[in-house]
């Protein structure tokens, strides 16, 4: 016991063991592990995904018309193509709830595992960001794009990294990854339907691309990524929460109950403490239109952190460990079990 709590210390600190004198045979190799024949499920790498969070934000706001939705697209497009995913982009152009002005807009989806038997799972995120901060506490800064770290980036964060998983492990079944374009430009006195927010999945929806397979279930991230930290420069608006919590968003638990409790299930299981069992607000999001289409679709959503709709929404406000709580859960729901 003596010699080998020696040859511990020597490795330690890192000098060579033969330096102690005699010869040094090393160590026999630990038996090998039962070889296991399904790959082990893959981990969601909190850091990785802040980086694709930042990578998004450094485009500068994605808002319609921008040369950051611009760059965005082409950033998200090479994406799913690096990650081998079968690739369709889907471009259009709408006015939307801010603006009388046509603006070119682009959903990107991917398809992984398309052979694969099982349910068609569509995991989903909005990638443009809101073009007018009209929620900022600064009135005079109300005109201002919204750089959307939270709204918009941390879903898509998320997203990015399950590809990666996707392309080292296939998802046991097939799921397309669809990152949606104008979402986020509604206004309460819109003549737009749903008054002008959800624009991207409402003409997606209507316009199925043949190229892939209608989802039987639709799991849909968005502002997933608050550091859950109270924030003195924007206070405790009404409706927000300082503290990161995913309450079980209120059309997905009336339209949609058994997978919301699947989910949060799972991550309660996993110690993910953020994903509470509260009836949380109604919410317009790219959920609805699969919703109306009789898909089983559901949206993983903190409503609403107090950076929303603001200029705060950056970077510094949103934390690794809240898009790790939502991805870990995502990974374990579609490689457990
Ligand atoms: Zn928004």
């Amino acid at each position: 016991m003596r010699f080998l709590s020696i040859l511990c210390i020597y490795a330690a600190i890192g000098m060579s063991c033969n330096s102690s004198g005699g010869p040094v045979s090393p160590p026999p190799a630990p038996p090998a592990e039962p070889s296991d024949p399904t790959p082990a499920r893959p981990s969601f790498n909190p850091e990785r995904a802040f980086e694709d969070l930042v990578a998004q934000c450094d485009f500068g706001p994605r808002a319609p018309g921008t040369d950051g939705h611009a760059r965005c697209r082409d950033f998200l497009e090479q994406r799913l193509q690096d990650a081998g995913a079968q690739v369709v982009t889907q471009d259009f152009t709408s006015r939307t709830g801010l603006s009388d002005r046509e603006y070119d807009f682009t959903n990107l989806l991917g398809l992984f595992s398309a052979d694969a038997e099982g349910p068609v799972l569509m995991l989903g995120a909005h990638w443009d960001t809101r073009a007018k901060a009209d929620e900022d506490p600064d009135p005079a800064l109300r005109e201002e794009p919204v750089l959307g770290a939270n709204d918009g980036a941390s879903g898509v964060a998320v997203l990015l990294e399950l590809m990666r998983s996707f392309s080292e492990v296939p998802p046991p079944r097939p799921v397309i990854v669809a990152f949606f374009d104008a979402e986020d430009q509604g206004a309460r006195d819109s003549d737009l339907p749903d008054q002008g927010w959800i624009i991207g999945s409402r003409y997606l929806t209507d316009n199925w691309p043949e190229e892939l397979p209608w989802p039987d279930q639709m799991l849909l991230v968005d502002m997933v990524g608050g550091d859950g930290e109270h924030n003195p420069a924007v206070g405790t608006p009404p409706r927000a929460t300082d503290e990161f919590v995913l309450q079980m968003e209120r059309y997905s638990l009336q339209f949609a109950p058994d997978f919301v409790d699947e989910i949060w299930s799972i991550a309660e299981e996993l110690g993910h403490d953020a994903f509470r069992r509260e009836a949380g607000h109604y919410v317009i999001d790219d959920h609805l239109p699969f919703l109306r289409k009789g898909v089983e679709a559901i949206n993983i959503i903190h409503f609403v952190p107090p950076e929303w709709h603001t200029t705060h929404d950056t970077p510094e406000n949103c934390s690794p460990d809240s898009l790790h709580q939502v991805g870990d859960t995502l990974l374990e729901y579609i490689y457990g079990g």
